[in-house]
């Protein structure tokens, strides 16, 4: 069963069409990934989850029934706008934001202390928030979102502003979360965490989504008609040729994507027989990256810059 349903949901601001009849639905313990560019409508579809927006017209479900304030006090959310009170000290905020969502005690205090310590923070406990460093109070924001232990998890570019280190603990506690059987949304332009996380993602390009459904499935489906390849020679011949549907230059790789899966042969004989040296010819290999490219349009230049630095 879906833990929650996304049902034709469209949101409007003013003349913008942030979110455009948008459906997907979000398995129960898995990751769920919402990927698209800036501005495709990820942190709108997540705000109107959580009911900070109200929708034009359509659903959320969670469980089979609309979501309600009962949802959102059972949910951890990190927001994109990262909200703190900048003059409370470290330990006092977490234990604050645990009881607005009931739960207080020594073993909750143990808790946050050891959460504190993963992330390297036990030394600043008795700081306040403003004397913290963005990405550290982007740290204690993300322990404050799970801290209570919530069975459901939205979270909103949960690895923007960390280092290395810390998005690579963030990934851990994320998939230790899964293991424990939570349900975990998260929103990125990421590809790359993406592509390794999430059981499940949906693409939103321009509020409408354009991929949707199991990791496995969509890169096995993408990945018939694809072949990668690196070369040395001319291949402007392939530009407009009937068996080809896409070429797209990533570098040290060219993606080409033939009209049906059983051309890829076709493919290879034609680089052949022209005389294309090649290095490497990889069919059925494509990243979530490449799809992306693929299905949004022109690669993003800041996206690809940032994936690089992970
Ligand atoms: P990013 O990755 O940059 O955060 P996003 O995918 O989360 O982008 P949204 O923030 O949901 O995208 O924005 C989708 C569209 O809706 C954009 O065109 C944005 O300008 C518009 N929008 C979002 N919030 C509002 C608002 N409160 N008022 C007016 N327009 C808005």
């Amino acid at each position: 069963m879906s833990a929650l349903e996304v049902k034709n949901l469209t949101k409007t601001f003013d003349k913008i069409v942030a979110v455009d009849n948008a459906s997907f639905e979000v398995p129960d313990g898995s990751i769920f990934g919402l990927i698209g560019r800036n501005g495709a409508g990820k942190t709108t579809t997540l705000r109107t989850i959580m009911g900070i927006y109200l929708q034009d017209s359509g659903e959320i479900l969670f469980r089979g029934k609309p979501v309600d304030d009962s949802f959102k006090s059972m949910v951890g959310y990190l927001p994109e706008e990262r909200g703190l009170y900048k003059k409370m000290k470290v330990l006092d905020t977490l234990l604050f934001f645990a009881e607005v969502k009931g739960k207080s005690g020594k073993k909750l205090e143990k808790e946050a202390l050891k959460y504190l310590k993963r992330f390297d923070l036990l030394d600043r406990k008795l700081s306040k928030i403003e004397d913290l460093s963005k990405g550290n109070q982007q740290k204690i924001q993300f322990i404050a979102t799970v801290l209570h232990d919530p069975d459901f998890l939205i979270l909103d570019e949960p690895f923007s502003g960390l280092d290395p280190i810390n998005t690579n603990l963030l990934k851990t506690i994320i998939l230790e979360k899964k293991k424990e059987g939570k349900v975990i949304i998260f929103s990125t332009h990421l590809m790359d965490f993406a592509e390794k996380m999430c059981d499940h993602v949906a693409m939103i390009d321009n509020g409408k989504i354009i991929l949707n459904g199991s990791m496995q499935k969509i890169k096995h489906e993408y990945a018939q008609q694809n072949v990668s390849i690196n070369y040395e020679g001319d291949i402007s011949f392939l530009n407009g040729h009937p068996i080809v549907e896409k070429i797209e230059d990533f570098g040290n790789t060219t993606g080409i994507r033939v009209k049906n899966a059983n051309q890829t042969q076709e493919l290879l004989k034609l680089l052949v027989d022209r005389n294309v040296t090649l290095k490497k010819f990889d069919a059925n290999d494509i990243s979530l990256h490449e799809i992306f490219i693929q299905l949004a349009g022109k690669p993003i230049e800041e996206l690809t810059q940032e994936v690089s630095h992970v």
